[in-house]
C-alpha cells in the first residue's frame, strides 16, 4: 500500500516537487533512497530501539473514562505527549537524524515555529553528535524564549529570520536559502508533511508508528483494531497523518481534522487553511493554501503557535476535499475551553494545538457504543504563560 502517493509524489491533484533548479540533487538523492533506506533491517532496528529506549514508545492508549461519561461515548486518548519532549515531533527527527547519518550528511539544519520542531532537532542532534542550525523567525524567539534556551542548551544554532513577518513561513525560507547553498553536506529536516515530495510521504511513514500501535493497543482492550473515528489537530498535519495512516483505506473509520480558526473562519484572524484555502504553491509542494486572488500569502493567525501556517499538507488536501477526512474550524475560545475541561476532567493538561482536536466533540453527533480514539499530540507545558494569561491564574 502506498496510502494515496504516486510515484511523483501526489495525493491525487496535490503534492509533488516544486522547487528551484538548485535544490534538484538534493531532493532527487533523498527521493531515489528514502524507501530503500527506510526498510533495510538495520534501520528499521536502529528507529524502533531508538522510539523504545529513548522515545518511551509505545505510548499507552488510555480510556478516558469521566470524559467518554461527558460525552455518552467511548473515548481512548493515544498519549504523544508522553513521548520525550513532550509531542509526537520527536518520532519524525529520530527518523530523519538516521536517513541524514545513512545518506552521510554531516550538518543538520532546521526551521521552526513555536520552537517544538527545533527542539525536536536539537535532541536528536545532540544525541548523534551532529552540527544543528535552527532558523526561526525574529518575532518567534521573543515570544518562545523557554524553547529557545532549550535549543541552546541542547547544542543547537538558533538563527533569526529577519525577513517578511519573522515568523515560521520566513524561517522556512531561510533555512532553504541554507540548504541551496550547501547542497552536499547538509540535511534538511522538515518538521511536518509538507514540503516538496519525497518529505510529506516521508514524514507520515516516520509517525504512522502512532495508528500502528493503535490497531494492536485497541484490539487488546476492545477486541477489534478499528475505532468508529479518530481525531487529531493539524498544522502542517504531521500528527494526524501518524494517527490516519493505517485506517486511511479503512473507511469503517471516519477521520476528523481540526484546524485552527483563530478569532473565526470569516474574521481575518485565522488558520483555518481548508475551510478557506485554495489550490495553490508554497514551500515545495501544491496544496490548500491561505492567498489573496493574485496569490500572496495570507498572514495565518491562531493563538496556538504550531497551526499558526497557512498551509496545509498535500496528505490532508487530498483527504479533505475528497471527504475521506472530514475537518472542523475550532476558534481561540473554543480551543481554551476545552484544555480546561480535558485538565478537570482526566489530569491531563494538553497542548494548546491538542486542545483543538479535544472541542471537535461538542460539535459531533456522537452514539453511546462508539469508539473514538484522539490524538493527543502534546502536553500543555510549553503553553503555560498563554494559559496564565488565558485563565487569569
Ligand atoms: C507542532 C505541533 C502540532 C502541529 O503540527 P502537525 O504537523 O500538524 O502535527 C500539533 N500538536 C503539537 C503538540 C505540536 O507540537
Amino acid at each position: 500500500m502506498n496510502y494515496g502517493v504516486d510515484e511523483h509524489g501526489f495525493y491525487g491533484e496535490f503534492g509533488g516537487a516544486f522547487i528551484p533548479e538548485m535544490l534538484w540533487a538534493n531532493v532527487e538523492e533523498l527521493r531515489s533512497k528514502y524507501l530503500d533506506i527506510m526498510y533495510s533491517d538495520s534501520f528499521q532496528k536502529a528507529f524502533k530501539d531508538l522510539l523504545q529506549h529513548y522515545v518511551g514508545r509505545p505510548t499507552p492508549l488510555y480510556y478516558a473514562e469521566r470524559l467518554s461519561a461527558k460525552y455518552q461515548t467511548k473515548i481512548y486518548l493515544k498519549r504523544e505527549d508522553l513521548c520525550h519532549t513532550g509531542a509526537h515531533k520527536v518520532n519524525n527527527t529520530i527518523g530523519q537524524i538516521l536517513m541524514a547519518k545513512r545518506l552521510g550528511k554531516k550538518r543538520i539544519i532546521a526551521e521552526t515555529g513555536a520552537g517544538q520542531h527545533g527542539v525536536a532537532t536539537a535532541t536528536v542532534c545532540a544525541l548523534m553528535g551532529l552540527p544543528c542550525i535552527v532558523y526561526m523567525g525574529a518575532v518567534d524567539i521573543e515570544r518562545q524564549a523557554p524553547n529557545v534556551a532549550r535549543m541552546k542548551m541542547l547544542g543547537a544554532e538558533v538563527r533569526a529570520a529577519e525577513s517578511g513577518s519573522k515568523t515560521l513561513k520566513d524561517a522556512t525560507n531561510e533555512a532553504i536559502r541554507d540548504w541551496i547553498n550547501h547542497p552536499e553536506d547538509t540535511h534538511y529536516i522538515i518538521g511536518s508533511v509538507v514540503g516538496p515530495h519525497p518529505y510529506p510521504d516521508m514524514v507520515a511513514r516516520f509517525q504512522s508508528v502512532i495508528s500502528e500501535e493503535m490497531k494492536w493497543q485497541l484490539k487488546q482492550v476492545e477486541g477489534r483494531e478499528h475505532p468508529d473515528y479518530i481525531l487529531a489537530c493539524v498544522g502542517g498535519g504531521s500528527n494526524a497523518a501518524g494517527a490516519f495512516y493505517h485506517y486511511i483505506d479503512d473507511e469503517r473509520v471516519q477521520l476528523i481534522a481540526a484546524e485552527a480558526a483563530g478569532l473565526g473562519v470569516d474574521s481575518g484572524e485565522t488558520a483555518a487553511t481548508s475551510a478557506i484555502g485554495t489550490n495553490g504553491i508554497i514551500h515545495g509542494s501544491r496544496t490548500l493554501l491561505m492567498q489573496t486572488e493574485d496569490g500572496q500569502i495570507v498572514e495565518p493567525y491562531s493563538i496556538s503557535a504550531g497551526l499558526d501556517y497557512p498551509g496545509i499538507g498535500p496528505m490532508h488536501a487530498d483527504l479533505i476535499s475528497r471527504g475521506r477526512a472530514k475537518a472542523y474550524s475550532i476558534t481561540d475560545a473554543e480551543a481554551l475551553e476545552s484544555t480546561l475541561e480535558l485538565s478537570r476532567l482526566e489530569g491531563i493538561i494538553p497542548a494548546l494545538e491538542t486542545s483543538h482536536a479535544f472541542a471537535c466533540l461538542p460539535k459531533m453527533d456522537l452514539k453511546p457504543d462508539e469508539i473514538l480514539i484522539i490524538n493527543l499530540s502534546g502536553r500543555g507545558d510549553k503553553d503555560l504563560n498563554t494559559y496564565m494569561t488565558a485563565f487569569e491564574l
